[in-house]
């Protein structure tokens, strides 16, 4: 259930930079440029870079919880696995609190790298000579990259089956969400999703007032 929640490109992500992780130790690191997820396939695509340099302390590869009970989903350092908790529970482990990993809790994209990519299908008229959405997708792309988004994302169905009510549209919570200061975008692996650095908790509390305002 978690992975499905998530997304299988941060175990693919993860997979590789954990190979690499050894490549670490010869002064090495790894980071996604670029990754992509279709349905049809299903495709799974992930275009990574290698540096010279050091990780600072593993960063982005780590352990991820998900709490069935009340929907909250965590990242954890390697350190950390000793202290996962859950809000619900006042900080205490859940007992049904399930842990996955190690995978990649960074972001999927480099949203400068990506920026490029629109820049050049710009150049090229790859939009106006062929019929594609292939801007959009990309836009779409670099809203995800924002650092301050998390690894997962939220099904508007999951938010509605835990509020008891009928969602607001997609677009509808995400400007209540941005208007509470809080980063949003939309996921390319779930269409009716949303990746918010805003807790589950918190969305269900913003849906049911939207609903009642
Ligand atoms: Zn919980």
């Amino acid at each position: 259930m978690l992975l499905r929640r998530m997304g299988t490109l941060q175990v693919v992500i993860g997979h590789t930079s954990g190979a690499l992780r050894d490549a670490a130790v010869l002064g090495y690191r790894v980071s996604p440029l670029f990754s992509y997820y279709s349905y049809h396939g299903p495709v799974f695509r992930v275009m990574l870079q290698v540096n010279r340099g050091r990780v600072p302390e593993n960063r982005h590869y780590g352990f991820i919880s998900y709490c069935p009970q009340c929907g909250n989903s965590q990242s954890y350092s390697w350190d950390e696995l000793g202290k996962i908790s859950c809000p619900c529970n006042n900080g205490e482990v859940s007992p049904s609190l399930v842990v996955s990993g190690p995978l990649w809790t960074g972001p999927l994209h480099d949203g400068d790298y990506v920026t490029e990519m629109l820049n050049l299908v710009g150049q090229w008229r790859w939009t106006s000579n062929r019929d594609t959405d292939l801007e959009k997708f990309l836009k779409q792309i670099i809203d995800e990259s924002d650092p301050n988004l998390p690894f997962g994302y939220i099904k508007l169905d999951e938010i509605g089956s835990r509020a008891k009510m009928n969602t607001p549209s997609l677009s509808t919570l995400m400007s209540a969400l941005q208007k509470e200061g809080y980063a949003v975008s939309r996921s390319h692996i779930s269409p009716n999703s949303i990746k918010t650095n805003c807790p589950l908790t918190m969305c269900i509390q913003i849906a049911r007032q939207l609903q009642n305002g």
